[in-house]
């Protein structure tokens, strides 16, 4: 408004007293002064005695009841800190505030204790999708009542159910199939302890007491890079995100951080008033790509090639960090070239150890024992004045008399990646050779350097060898184990720091004594899924039963039986499982009694049997953490379990009495489980559930973790209500990195700094896997291998998205309205001429697994030859027909199948096959709708 128009108009209004814009400003800030005053609170009305002009245009209206109305919008009975655990990563502290018993809306904590003064901190922490929760959990999807189903699974047909029911049906059918079938028809599937330990734990708990089968997660979803197990001996490890900030060459590979690590990202961007550089490694130009120095919108399925390149381009211009590698790598471990085995013990000595490994000592001249490997005397990789020589070839002398040559890994590695010669790699990938050189230099030079890894990359069939290749760049240049440097992964929230307490409470009488399942291998083989691939000219059922019969990985339940019962909580099982229709017109139809814990109905309770209402994520006690900081913060209870719905810890709980009642009533005698000789008396079941009385709710089962933990050695629920703690150790059977004041956590300093042997088979980070199948396979090295063939022309990529944390908010009606409000597939331009689509037609999405029709949005920033939906739609939101799982199937790799091979055995979410889906390609057509 302008002076002249604002002198006009009180010309008009006298007698009042001019309001010019100047005398308005100065007004309100005296008023603002006032305000501020001590004393003046949000309670007491300010005495405004400055402010002399009559300007209330509402004196004289006579309706002002609503005022107030809206003033209560903002008050509260009381504040209850809490988080959400959709297994989004973030592990965000919030405060959610109650009136008259309704939770009415939330706010970041932002009391997260700052690390180091040099460091930006978490504040404030969380995501567009956390700050409508409390709207989540009044919306219709809300599940109230035990339902029953009436109609056919899928139909949406109910009935409501008692507790007492429901749980009767169920407790008797676990009874029957335990006593009838053997335990191990009973499966149990939920997802990401991390994320809600105690809910997990009270499920696992009764899958552990009554001898079900408890399957994977981790890697069935494909967030398992299985690079790390293999080359590190761990399951994932990765630096918290504050120490992004430590980098100075951040390179963003395969994720999209500015979509899928929102209270993180920030860390990432502020890192480049630090000194650090970005780069970004994705064929789509994303929300992520806007903020790098440099973008490479590479071919899809390439990464590998170019990690390789860029390795190769190192080694040849001297860029590698060759104190290192000697030491922390097994580079220099020496080859026999006849064999293609490591020279072991056993080979030189008779009766030698098959777990003692040789580099070639360039002072003495002779081959000498690896300090550190599984069979080493020595508990330390320090090299006590060797120096490992990394070329060459030798002459060594076998146990029989024989004279031998021996190589080294390093030397095998050149030959491997002689072939990917910077043009070769700028022709696969679609790169810039100049770039892929100024790439290569400044990886080389710029130090500490780190990779942020994601699901871009890791969903591939062949993400054992791109991960392999990518952490080969970041060891070749001594980055891991330094702040600020290292191949850091983040998909899914895998880590639960009090680990020691989780597995405690998880499965009480040890790990040993419980059937532990990989779910990529039982939704293969318990299906009519058909992987038309072959593999070194076999087909994958010939590797399963090899990889069985050796006890490689096991196979529930024994002896041709199928799986009867299937109890899912915590997870979406139906819609996200690859192959979802082979699955439902098979496993599903095999299955007795499905039976969904939740709080929502999703796919998979829509497709059950039984359904039963969980409490939400504001209406229970339990904690939670994350590998993307170091601190623990908890659930809370900020009204009673909403509805019908009850904890998951007192649903299980219940389970547990209602089986004990129902054993009891029909005189059941103890039911001997020969697999661990455990005679399971389930008249007693809700004793043993509940720890004899000692873990009855679930604030114990929290002071249970807390208190059986090094990480959180001194906490308790109550304490860590009033403010996220930072972790106060790290047990070293767990880690590899101790947590110290005023530094942001990275791992395997206790590899770099205290010569601790990795946890693998040679005692280093192991590049070389001589596994006789990895020989066969031409993968005892990193290597790259194209994407599995398929027929059609455009890649199907369905990746994490920015308005859902899988399909979880994916029906949330403030989310839908950020995006088009249903199913949408994105499709380059080129494409979509070449089609004769038009943006927003229906389309029909196609290959020769499936199909599914929805909208078509057409997006410049697009990869051609690729169409994008993201991931997580549930089949009955938007869809004309299908689902985006519709065009998927289970591909298992050969060389994920492996076990007994040092630190490669089957460990639950640690290693086993993964259920990779980006080498899928459709066809897209518009539909006829
Ligand atoms: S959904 Fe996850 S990332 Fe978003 S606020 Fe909640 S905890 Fe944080």
């Amino acid at each position: 408004m302008s002076e002249k128009t604002t002198e006009k108009t009180s010309d008009k209004n006298k007698p009042q007293r001019p309001f010019s814009r100047r005398n308005f400003i100065q007004t309100a800030a005296m008023t603002a002064a006032t305000l501020a005053l001590p004393g003046c609170s949000r309670n007491e009305k300010p005495v405004l005695s400055t402010l002399t002009g009559d300007f209330d245009p509402l004196r004289s209206y006579p309706y002002r009841g609503w005022e107030d109305f809206y003033r209560k919008i903002w008050t509260w009975d009381k504040v209850v800190r809490s988080t959400h655990s959709a297994n989004c990563t973030g592990s965000c502290s919030w405060k959610v505030y109650v009136r008259n018993g309704v939770m009415v809306r939330e706010e970041q904590a932002a009391d997260y204790p700052r690390i180091s003064a040099d460091l930006p901190d978490y504040n404030p922490r969380g995501c567009q999708k956390g700050g409508c929760f409390t709207e989540y959990v009044y919306s219709p999807q809300r599940l109230r009542y035990p339902l029953i189903r009436t109609g056919e699974r899928g139909e949406g047909k109910w009935r409501r159910a008692t507790w007492d029911e429901a749980l009767t049906l169920v407790a008797e059918k676990l009874l029957d199939n335990i006593y009838h079938y053997g335990p191990d028809t009973n499966s149990f599937f939920s997802v990401i302890p991390a994320m809600s330990p105690v809910s997990f734990c009270a499920g696992s708990r009764l899958a552990h007491y009554i001898g079900g089968v408890f399957l994977s997660f981790y890697d069935w979803y494909c967030d398992l890079p299985p690079g790390e197990p293999l080359t590190w001996g761990v399951q994932t490890e990765a630096c918290e995100c504050a120490d992004w900030f430590n980098s100075k060459y951040i390179v963003l590979w395969g994720s999209n951080i500015s979509q899928t690590r929102i209270p993180d990202a920030h860390f990432a961007y502020e890192a480049r008033y630090n000194g650090a550089k970005i780069v970004c490694i994705s064929p789509d130009y994303n929300a992520s790509a806007t903020h790098a120095d440099l973008y490479f919108r590479i071919n899809p399925g390439t990464d590998g090639i170019l990690a390789l390149g860029v390795a190769k381009l190192l080694i040849d211009q001297n860029l590698i960090d060759v104190p290192y590698v000697k030491e922390q790598t097994d580079l220099p471990l020496l080859v026999l070239s006849d064999t293609n085995r490591f020279l072991r013990e056993s080979d030189l000595t008779k009766g030698g150890k098959e777990d003692v490994f040789y580099f070639w000592d360039s002072k003495q001249q002779r081959a000498v024992q690896t300090p550190g490997s599984m069979g080493s005397d020595k508990k330390t990789i320090q090299l006590n004045g060797a120096d490992p020589a990394l070329t060459g070839a030798f002459q060594i002398q076998l146990a029989d008399g024989k004279s031998a040559e021996v190589t080294t890994v390093f030397e095998l590695l050149k030959k491997e990646i002689a072939g990917y010669t910077v043009d070769k790699v700028a022709a696969r990938t679609g790169l810039p050779a100049h770039e892929i050189e100024l790439f290569a230099k400044e990886l080389g030079t710029r130090k500490p350097a780190m990779i942020i890894h994601g699901a871009g990359t890791n969903h591939w069939f062949h993400n054992d060898l791109s991960n392999r290749s990518l952490i080969l760049l970041v060891a070749l240049t001594g980055n891991t184990g330094k702040n600020g440097g290292g191949f850091n992964h983040y998909v899914g929230q895998e880590r639960v720091w009090p680990e020691q307490g989780f597995f405690k409470l998880a499965f009480p009488e040890t790990r040993k004594k419980q059937r532990f399942q990989n779910t990529t291998l039982w939704s293969y083989v318990h299906s009519t899924n058909k992987d038309p691939h072959l593999y070194n000219g076999k087909p994958i059922e010939w590797y399963i039963q090899e990889s069985v019969k050796n006890g490689w990985m096991p196979l529930w339940p024994k002896n041709g039986k199928k799986p009867r019962a299937f109890i899912v909580w915590r997870a979406n099982y139906l819609n996200q499982a690859k192959g979802n229709e082979i699955l439902e017109s098979s496993l599903w139809k095999d299955l007795d009694l499905i039976v969904d814990i939740n709080y929502r109905m999703d796919t998979t309770a829509l497709y059950s049997d039984v359904v039963l209402p969980a409490a939400s994520y504001y209406e229970k006690v339990d904690i939670n953490t994350t590998d993307c900081h170091s601190y623990i913060h908890p659930f809370g209870k900020a009204c009673e379990p909403l509805f019908e719905s009850k904890t998951d810890w007192d649903i299980f709980r219940a389970l547990a009495e209602k089986m004990a009642e129902v054993a009891t009533k029909k005189g059941l005698k103890p039911f001997h489980d020969e697999a661990f000789d455990w005679n399971r008396d389930f008249t007693h079941l809700a004793q043993d559930w509940t720890g004899k009385g000692a873990i009855p709710t679930d604030e114990e089962a929290v002071n249970f973790i807390l208190g059986n933990a090094e990480e959180t050695k001194g906490m308790t629920y109550q304490l860590i209500q009033q403010k996220p703690k930072r972790f106060v150790a790290t047990d070293p059977e767990s880690w590899n990195s101790d947590i110290e004041d005023g530094v942001a956590y990275t791992p395997f300093k206790h590899q770099l700094e205290k010569k601790r042997p990795w946890r693998t088979l040679t005692g280093r980070q192991q590049f070389y896997i001589d596994h006789p199948w990895y020989i066969e396979l031409g993968e005892a090295l990193p290597t790259f291998k194209e994407p599995l063939e398929e027929k059609y022309p455009l890649f199907w990529n369905t990746p994490h998205g920015r308005w859902s944390i899988h399909s979880t908010w994916r029906d949330h009606r403030a989310m839908l309205r950020l995006q088009r409000g249903g199913p949408i597939v994105y499709m380059h331009p080129d494409d979509a001429r070449k089609r004769g689509l038009q943006d927003n037609d229906w389309v029909r999405i196609h290959n020769e697994v499936g199909h599914c029709v929805c909208r078509l949005q057409i997006l410049p920033g697009e990869k051609p030859g690729r169409v994008t939906m993201y991931h997580g739609w549930e089949k009955f939101l938007g869809f004309k027909e299908g689902g985006w799982q519709s065009l998927t199937y289970i591909k298992i790799k050969p060389t994920q199948l492996i076990g007994k091979y040092g630190h490669v055995n089957f460990r639950l979410n640690y290693w086993g096959p993964t259920g990779n889906n980006r080498d899928i390609k459709v066809d897209v057509e518009k539909a006829k709708v």
